[in-house]
């Protein structure tokens, strides 16, 4: 930002040795300038729109000496350091006004600094990664004791920072996977501000689910993750080492972490110090959460999936609805490696439609409603059970369509309709539904049937009186149809989804 790179003649610093632009480390811009007004005015206009959270800045170093006495805010070599100085500290001033997190490497935080590197040696990112693994860990160990993880920063070269030699870089990220997940569990497990020098974050598939458990990890604990540390075990590379993050006012009071850091199994005692998490009777220690995963070759078979596994838990679907166990699941994952697939390619119901009360009297609601339920039950497919209109006592079906592929479109619309009526009470009905006209009092559960009291049925009644028609379902629009069988004294349509 300032040290080393000038800004031209104008606003860089003046050697007071030479009276020329020039500074010990090359030469470097001088911040009691007007450029630096513009400069950190476009800055703050820059964090503002993006809604930036943090910056964190090298340095910030004093300035370097000045001796321009033509520079606006300082009048010449004897107060151009401090005026400097004060120009960063209002960087500072403006990132906490904001809530901004501001980390440094070097220690400012009476100036308004919020973190700075656990531990940081340049040397240290040229080594090979199993090395820097440990290494990083007890810069997280020893750099936690004197302030909380959220004020270090800690970082993952995944690209070399001063060398490109294959040992020490993580990238290709996909071939050194487990080095690059060891190092995101220990980074974000201790809490502390994690830096990532990188040109990206992954290079596959494979590289994206593990950033995202981990990244979903801390995110579910974050809260516990930003609290103090315990140290329990100092990491040497030989035994198991430990941290304990506590909170006694969190809900999730404590959280511990071992690293093992050799090849084999190690099985040792670990005292943990429990009495600054507050639980002083009982603990339940909860291994890492077991993560149960539902996957499908299409959107459909994941949905199928979730069914199944609801189904698992003790769920049963059905036309009329769901049906959730009365008594509650323990909270845990079933052990499941399961890979289903359907024994039929079409599954579904026909609903006969030669009654009044047919799926032709649904609702949207109903057609919705069944149609969900359908789905839960795996099914894909709707038949349509009609009378065509040779039937001589029924006629053509209540806003029934019935026709020859041909007579659709490829969209499902329909180019021609043979005539049909909407049903009425007039209409002669040979299987004992209505045979004449009657009052509506007389129907079933009609308005003051005996065993209703009141005016008339209620609303729990009435949707009794709905589930019972629910013997069908069809999906909206039709895909394909197609005759099963000349149609004649019955037909039947078949409408595939
Ligand atoms: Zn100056």
């Amino acid at each position: 930002m300032v040290a080393s790179r000038g800004r031209g003649a104008e606003h860089d610093c003046i050697d007071p040795a030479t009276g020329k632009p020039g500074s010990p480390f090359g030469q470097s811009v001088c911040l009691g300038t007007k450029w630096a007004d513009d400069y950190f005015t476009r800055v703050w206009q820059f964090i503002d729109q993006t809604g930036f959270t943090g910056i964190t800045v090298d340095g910030p170093y004093h300035g370097c000496p000045c001796a321009s006495t033509a520079h606006a805010h300082h009048r010449g070599l004897t107060d151009s350091q401090w005026v400097q100085w004060q120009c960063q500290k209002k960087m500072f001033e403006e990132e906490q006004r904001r809530g901004m997190s501001a980390g440094a490497p070097d220690w400012y935080f009476w100036n308004g600094q919020s973190a700075t590197s656990l531990g940081f040696r340049e040397a240290s990112a040229n080594l090979p990664r199993e090395l820097g693994l440990l290494l990083y860990r007890q810069y997280i160990y020893d750099g936690t004791w004197f302030k909380p993880p959220t004020m270090g920063g800690m970082g993952i070269g995944l690209i070399g920072t001063y060398t490109d030699d294959p040992r020490a870089r993580l990238e290709p990220l996909d071939q050194n996977l487990d080095w690059y997940e060891l190092n995101l569990i220990q980074l974000l497990g201790s809490g502390c501000q994690a830096n990532l020098r990188a040109n990206r974050l992954y290079d596959t598939e494979r590289t994206q689910k593990m950033l995202r458990r981990w990244v979903d990890w801390y995110k579910r604990h974050r809260a516990i993750l930003s609290s103090d540390i315990i140290h329990v075990q100092r990491p040497d590379g030989r035994d198991i080492d430990c941290v304990l993050h506590v909170n006694p006012q969190l809900k999730e009071k404590g959280l511990v972490l071992f690293f093992n850091p050799l090849a084999e199994t190690l099985t040792g005692k670990v005292r943990l110090p429990l009495s600054y998490t507050g639980l002083s009777d009982t603990a339940w220690l909860r291994e890492q959460q077991k993560v149960l995963t539902v996957s499908g070759g299409s959107g459909t078979a994941v949905l199928y999936g979730a069914y199944a596994f609801a189904e698992k838990l003790g769920v049963r679907f059905y036309l009329h609805g769901d049906v959730v166990p009365d008594a509650k699941a323990a909270f845990a994952l079933p052990e499941l490696n399961e890979t289903n697939q359907p024994l039929f390619p079409l599954r579904g119901l026909q609903p006969f439609h030669d009654f009044p009360e047919g799926p032709d009297w649904w609702t949207l609601d109903n057609w919705k409603a069944v149609v969900s339920q359908a789905a839960k039950m795996r099914m894909n497919f709707i038949g349509l059970h009609t009378y065509p209109f040779q039937n001589k006592d029924l006629g053509p079906e209540p806003t029934v369509w019935i026709g020859l592929p041909e007579d659709v479109e490829a969209d499902g619309t329909v180019k021609r309709s043979d005539v049909t009526t909407w049903y009425n009470t007039q209409k002669l009905q040979p299987y004992g539904c209505y045979q004449r006209a009657v009052r509506t009092r007389h129907l079933w559960l009609g308005l003051d049937h005996p065993e209703l009291p009141g005016a008339g049925p209620s609303a729990a009644q009435r949707r009794g009186l709905q589930r019972h028609q629910h013997v069908g379902w069809q999906r909206p629009g039709l895909a394909e149809l197609r005759p099963a069988g000349r149609p004649s004294e019955v037909g039947h349509s078949l409408v595939r989804g």
